[in-house]
């Protein structure tokens, strides 16, 4: 049987299967004074990330999560509130609860609305980091709607020509459903967020040319440069030449819409989930398609226009769909188990010590990519 698996797996990783990397992290943030439920979000949220071969945002993040409770950045029982209301829109405050956690009942609030008016918008301020934008996207498209997900995040990207770390990498998800699986964009609006730099810094590996620029506004291949002083660059890369701008805008779009328009900030005050109001904001939408066309009728289209798409002339073995390779790489993750670097596999089993939950055992090594 062909299998297909995003991203670069070697012996350095071993597979643990779903349930069980699911329930650890539901055990972990239990310990850590989560409630169940809210645990159970945040670990879905996670565990889908590593399932569609989102590394950067899958369980390696949870050390960062657990230094966010410990330092009190993450207020585990936050008092969501509705701060303002229409039939189509709601402006929430979250507490500076988990994000997951608040952007959950956020999308869920966008639907509801959408199913009475058409159309729901969600603004939210006051919250966390709320893990891969896809995630609430995919809400709205499992019930029939198209979902809309955008969240401003910490300073890491320069402006097109500058060299000061002003906006965040700030994602945009869009998802919309089809006969077979819903498209799914979900994408950073820089070339990569900083979870893949991460990933290469643990690796020890230079990364690739026109990504990251250094403190001097040079392009670098060296991953500390970054980390110390220098900045991301925004989708299209260096300059204008190949459209840097248009990421640039992108950008700040999330800031007007998350940010600005929910009453909140832009990403230049955005702070890291361990440090005390880090004050990130989102943004929700849900489109019932019903109000709009009959839903059969655009699954329809949908899945004609991809076919249309994947059918035409290419100089490739496969032209992609947004979101396929992430649910191709969930079919054989949810058979073959979530591969694990093994560096991460030791963090976590540090917290699993230092919080007194049953340590994760390493599974098979993964094969060389
Ligand atoms: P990728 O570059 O990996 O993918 C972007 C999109 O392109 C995905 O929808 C992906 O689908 C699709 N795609 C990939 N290859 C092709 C192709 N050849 N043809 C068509 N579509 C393709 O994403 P990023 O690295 O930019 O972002 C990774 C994640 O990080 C996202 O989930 C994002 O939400 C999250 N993030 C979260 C932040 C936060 O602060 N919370 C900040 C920044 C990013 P598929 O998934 O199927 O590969």
């Amino acid at each position: 049987m062909r299998v297909f698996e995003k991203g670069y797996i070697d012996e350095n990783y071993v597979r643990i299967p779903k349930d069980e990397l699911f329930s650890f992290v539901v055990k972990v943030l239990m310990k850590l004074g989560v409630p169940k439920e809210d645990s159970e979000i945040v670990a879905d949220n996670l565990i889908m990330a590593d399932l569609r071969g989102i590394e950067s945002h899958g369980v390696q993040r949870l050390e960062r999560y657990v230094d966010g409770i410990l330092s009190g950045g993450i207020n585990l029982r936050p008092k969501v509130r509705i701060v303002r209301e229409g039939s189509s829109y709601a402006l929430l405050d979250g507490d500076e609860g988990f994000g997951q956690v608040v952007g959950y009942r956020a999308m869920r609030l966008a639907i509801e609305k959408a199913k009475e008016s058409g159309v729901g918008v969600v603004v939210v301020r006051n919250s966390n980091h709320y893990g891969i934008a896809g995630y609430y996207a995919l809400m709205a498209a499992e019930v029939g709607m198209i979902g809309i997900s955008m969240t401003n995040s910490r300073p890491l990207v320069a402006p097109t020509g500058g060299i000061e770390r002003f906006l965040g990498t700030n994602p945009i998800a869009l998802a919309a459903p089809t006969k077979d699986k819903p498209f799914l964009l979900d994408m950073a609006t820089s070339v990569v967020p900083i979870g893949k730099l991460e990933v290469y810094r643990r690796k020890g590996k230079p990364i690739p040319e026109g990504w990251a620029i250094d403190s001097e506004g040079n392009i670098t291949t060296d991953v500390e440069k970054v980390f110390n002083g220098g900045a991301l660059l925004p989708l299209g890369g260096f300059g204008e030449l190949f459209g840097g701008h248009k990421g640039y805008g992108l950008s700040v779009m999330v800031d007007i819409l998350a940010g600005i328009l929910s009453g909140g900030t832009w990403s230049r005050h955005v702070k890291n989930t361990s440090e005390k109001h880090s004050e990130v904001d989102h943004f929700f939408m849900a489109i019932n398609i019903e109000a709009f066309v009959p839903l059969e009728e655009f699954k329809e289209k949908m899945s004609r226009m991809i076919k249309e798409l994947k059918s035409s002339k290419r100089r490739v073995d496969r032209i992609w769909i947004h979101g396929e390779k992430g649910f191709l790489t969930m079919e054989t993750r949810l058979k073959a188990g979530i591969p694990v670097y093994r560096k991460v596999l030791e963090e976590l089993n540090q917290i699993a010590e230092s919080v007194g939950v049953e340590k994760l055992r390493a599974g098979e090594s993964c094969e060389r990519a």
